[in-house]
């Protein structure tokens, strides 16, 4: 007989153990879809539908913090929105009241022009003037770069002939280059349609070809090629000219640097700091090789969608 109890209350014991078990799998599961869902929600912006604050659960706890980090999180965004917005009308102030003034002075300095002045008054009035234009790309490029990182420019991709953008960039350059007998190719290449933003494209390839005309000698050679790769599309531009040594190679794509020796050049130091950008926007990348005295060559990576 007592055998018989102890058997029906193992039994007993064993079918509790089991429901306990696989109610417990069944909570965790449970509980694991509520996190999974919660998270899903707020990844993609939607409402999350959060249980009572007060429900003494594991799951009311946690979707308790869930909650309090959604709304630190969203009121994060709106605070970065907001200075995004006071930088883009700083921006758009300091480039509307500078423009007056530079006028201004390219007005007065045309007056002078027409006066009696000194031989050295008109070198003055002459070095003011570079310093004139100067001070307006400066401006300008400013703007630009400060547009383009607060997302005031936005960069629009659409499909077409990346050889044509290219062509278009090269012929800015040729008068420039044909004044220093500088030797310009660019491969013969069929029509290649890409996604890209052809007004920055033009702009990103032509200061990397103006570069390559301003530190190569007299009837030096530049080339252009494009390459088309799985993954990118590639636009080389491969110069004769002074080369980068290979410590500076990283650094000539920081904001204003210039290397000391072309300090008698023209330029500022933007170009290919606004070339890796306008790449790096369209999904793309910038890369040199180069060599002391044997010349550069900068590589454009373009992704590959068409
Ligand atoms: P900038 O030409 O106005 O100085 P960039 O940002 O275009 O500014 O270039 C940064 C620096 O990189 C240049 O000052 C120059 O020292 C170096 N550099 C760029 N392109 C070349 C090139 N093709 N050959 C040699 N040096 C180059």
């Amino acid at each position: 007989m007592d055998w018989m109890i102890f058997g029906v209350m193992a039994s007993v014991a064993a079918v509790f153990f089991l429901w306990k078990v696989h109610s417990t799998k069944r909570e965790a599961e449970l509980f694991a879809d509520q996190v999974e869902k919660a998270l899903d929600d707020i990844l993609s912006g939607r409402e999350v539908d959060f249980p009572d604050v007060s429900e003494d659960t594991l799951w009311g706890k946690v979707s308790e913090k869930l909650g309090r980090t959604e709304k630190i999180w969203k009121q994060k965004e709106e605070q970065s929105k907001s200075e995004k917005e006071k930088m883009k009308e700083l921006i758009g102030d300091i480039s509307h009241q500078t423009k007056t003034p530079i006028a201004n002075m390219k007005i007065y300095l045309e007056l002078l022009e027409d006066e009696e002045v000194s031989p050295k008054a008109r070198a003055f009035a002459a070095q003011i003037g570079r310093q004139t234009d100067k001070l307006e790309f400066l401006v300008q490029s400013m703007i630009k770069m400060s547009r383009l990182e607060t997302g005031a420019i936005q960069i629009k991709k659409e499909k077409a002939d990346i050889f044509d953008t290219i062509t278009k960039a090269v012929a800015m350059v040729v008068p420039k280059a044909a004044k220093k007998d500088i030797c310009m190719c660019l491969e013969e290449h069929s029509k290649l349609f890409v996604y890209h933003d052809r007004k920055w494209m033009e702009e990103a390839v032509f200061n990397v070809l103006d570069n390559a005309v301003k530190y190569t000698e007299e009837n030096g050679r530049i080339e252009v090629f494009v390459k088309e790769q799985e993954f990118f599309i590639k636009i080389l531009v491969k110069d004769s000219g002074k080369g980068i040594a290979e410590e500076r190679q990283a650094q000539i794509f920081a904001r204003f640097y210039r290397e000391p020796e072309v300090h008698d050049q023209e330029g500022i130091g933007v170009g290919l700091y606004l070339t890796r950008k306008i790449l790096e926007l369209q999904g793309g990348y910038i890369e040199v090789h180069s060599e002391i005295g044997k010349g550069s060559e900068f590589c454009l990576y373009l992704p590959n969608e068409r």
